[in-house]
């Protein structure tokens, strides 16, 4: 609908600004559980967890990968603060690839100088860059 009240989406991470636009919902891998936002939505403030962000504008819906971060809420402004972000199209499925191997790699040697936790968050980038990509 043409008139349909929007909100300006806003992601960004140390490296670059991965998305602004003025959208209708946007969708969020809260902490908590996924929670989706709609304009004049209540100011908030909510860490995020490695998974995917859902935009729902104009009928369709844009993917992008987040690795973490925190999002604030306020007079329909919805800001993400990301280490990285990737919007569907600029996934190298090639390079996440790699890194789901190395990561199952190291996981499944487990020796004296595997850093384990390290590797399931790098396994769980890698997979969630994949699923996000496809
Ligand atoms: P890798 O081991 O391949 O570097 P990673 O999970 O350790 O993966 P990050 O530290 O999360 O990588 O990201 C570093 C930078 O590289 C970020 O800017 C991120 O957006 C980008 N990046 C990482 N993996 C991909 C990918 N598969 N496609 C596109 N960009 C990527």
């Amino acid at each position: 609908m043409a008139d349909e009240k929007l909100q300006r989406l806003e992601i960004v991470t140390p490296v670059r600004k991965v998305y602004t636009e003025d959208v209708r919902m946007v969708v969020l891998p809260g902490s908590e559980g996924e929670f989706g936002v709609l304009p004049d939505h209540a100011a908030l403030v909510s860490a995020l967890k490695i998974g995917v962000i859902r935009v729902h504008h104009e009928g369709k819906v844009t993917k992008i990968a987040v690795s973490g971060g925190f999002v604030e809420v306020r007079d329909s402004k919805v800001t993400v603060l990301a280490n990285s972000a990737e919007r569907q199209d600029q996934i190298d499925v090639d390079r996440a690839t790699a890194a789901k191997e190395r990561a199952e790699q190291r996981l499944a040697t487990q020796g004296a100088d595997i850093d384990v936790i390290r590797a399931e968050m790098a396994l769980k980038r890698a997979m969630n860059r994949l699923k996000s990509a496809g």
